[in-house]
C-alpha cells in the first residue's frame, strides 16, 4: 500500500512540474481553473461554488472546485493539490484572509494568477485581482435600514440595540461593521439608540466562523445579563444571515414573537433568512446575486488567459497589506418581504416552493 501512495504522490508531482515554465493545460487542451471555496455549511458557498464551475465550464475551462469544511488546513492542501494538479488560474474564497501567504507564495513562483473571490486575502502578494460585493455597502444599506424602521430622525427612543458582526479572521467583517456603524454611531452618540450590554467594539460583536450557534449563544447571554429584568430589546444589528439565524434562535426561545420582534438585519437571503422575512422575525437581508459575482470572475479568467485587460472597477479601496488589489465591486441590494418576490423569484434564484 505505502509503495502505491508513493507512486501517486511521486507521478502527481511529476504531473505539476511542468508548470513553472509553460502556462501547462489540462489533457485535452481546455485551461484548469482551482476553485477554492470555505464551506458546504453555508448555503451561499454552494451557490457561488455551483455558478463558478457552471460558467466556467461552459467558457471551456476545466475545473476543479473544492470545498473545504471552514478547515483553514484542508483549503490550503486544497491549494497545494490544485497547483501541483496543473491549475492556470486559482479563484480563492479564503476561511481565515490570513493564513494563505506560504501557499500562495508557491502559485506565484508558478505563474499562476490568483483571484480573492468575495473575501480578500492578506499579506500575500500573489494575489493578482479581487472580486466581491461592495462589503462598505453592505454594512451601510444595513445601518440605513434601522434608522428608517425606528424613523430615528424623527423619533427621541432611546431604543434599545445590540450588535453582531462576523469572523475576525474575514477581512469583510471590518467593512460590514464599519459602514453600519458609521451610520448607526451619530445615533448611538446622540442616545437616540441605546446599546444596552455596552458592546460595541468590533472584538466583542465579532462572531468566530460566522457561526449560528455562536451567535444564539452570546444572544442568549446577552438576554440573560440585560434583558431578563423585561427591559425590550428594539433592534439587532446583524452582519449577515447565519448570525442573524442563531439570534432569531435565542430571541424566539426568550418568548419574542412576530409581534414584538426586534428590527433584525442579515446578509445573503439564505432560504431561512427569507422564511424568517416572510414569518415576520428577522426584518431584513442583503441580496448578493451569486451569479453576477461568478459572472464577473469568469470574465476577469477569461481575460487573465487570454492576456486582456482585466475589467475592475476599484483601486483605492482594497489593501492587503502588500498593496492595493484591483477590485471589480458588484452592488449589494436591499431585499425584505415587499420585494423577495421581484429579486428571488422572478429572476429565478430560487422556486416559490423552496420558501415555503
Ligand atoms: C461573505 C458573506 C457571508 C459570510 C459568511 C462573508 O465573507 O461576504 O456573504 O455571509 O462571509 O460566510
Amino acid at each position: 500500500l505505502s509503495l502505491l501512495v508513493c507512486m501517486v504522490v511521486v507521478t502527481s508531482l511529476l504531473t505539476g512540474c511542468g508548470k513553472g515554465t509553460s502556462s501547462s493545460s489540462s489533457k485535452d487542451g481546455a485551461k484548469k481553473i482551482g476553485v477554492a471555496m470555505p464551506t458546504k455549511d453555508l448555503q451561499r458557498w454552494n451557490q457561488d461554488g455551483a455558478n463558478m464551475k457552471a460558467s466556467l465550464e461552459e467558457a471551456g475551462y476545466n475545473v476543479d472546485l473544492q470545498y473545504a469544511n471552514n478547515d483553514i488546513a484542508t483549503q490550503v492542501s486544497q491549494i497545494e493539490n490544485m497547483i501541483t494538479g496543473g491549475c492556470d488560474v486559482l479563484v480563492v474564497a479564503s476561511i481565515d484572509g490570513g493564513s494563505l501567504g506560504t501557499v500562495l507564495a508557491n502559485a506565484k513562483s508558478q505563474n499562476i494568477p490568483v483571484i480573492a473571490y468575495d473575501r480578500l486575502i492578506m499579506d500575500s502578494d500573489a494575489v493578482s485581482y479581487y472580486a466581491t460585493f461592495d462589503n462598505y455597502m453592505v454594512g451601510t444599506i444595513q445601518g440605513q435600514y434601522i434608522v428608517e424602521q425606528l424613523d430615528l430622525d424623527n423619533q427621541a427612543g432611546p431604543f434599545n440595540i445590540e450588535l453582531f458582526t462576523g469572523s475576525p479572521d474575514d477581512n469583510n467583517a471590518r467593512f460590514f461593521f464599519g459602514g453600519a456603524m458609521d451610520v448607526l454611531n451619530p445615533y448611538i452618540e446622540s442616545g437616540k439608540l441605546n446599546v444596552v450590554s455596552g458592546q460595541k467594539k468590533f472584538e466583542e460583536v465579532a462572531t468566530l466562523n460566522w457561526s449560528t450557534e455562536e451567535a444564539q449563544k452570546r444572544m442568549e447571554n446577552l438576554i440573560t445579563a440585560y434583558y431578563a429584568n423585561g427591559t425590550k430589546l428594539d433592534v439587532v444589528l446583524s452582519s449577515n444571515d447565519s448570525c442573524a439565524i442563531g439570534i432569531t434562535n435565542a430571541l424566539v426561545n426568550a418568548g419574542y414573537t412576530s409581534e414584538n420582534f426586534p428590527v433584525l438585519t442579515g446578509q445573503d437571503c439564505d432560504i431561512t433568512s427569507v422564511k424568517n422575512i416572510l414569518a415576520g422575525t428577522q426584518s431584513m437581508s442583503i441580496f448578493k446575486d451569486t451569479r453576477t459575482l461568478a459572472a464577473k470572475v469568469v470574465e476577469m479568467v477569461g481575460a487573465i488567459v487570454k492576456g486582456e485587460e482585466v475589467p475592475v472597477n476599484d483601486k483605492e479601496t482594497y489593501d492587503n497589506g502588500t498593496g492595493i488589489i484591483p477590485t471589480f465591486l458588484c452592488e449589494p441590494v436591499f431585499a425584505d418581504a415587499s420585494n423577495y418576490k421581484e429579486l428571488l423569484i422572478d429572476s429565478g434564484y430560487y422556486t416559490e416552493d423552496q420558501l415555503k
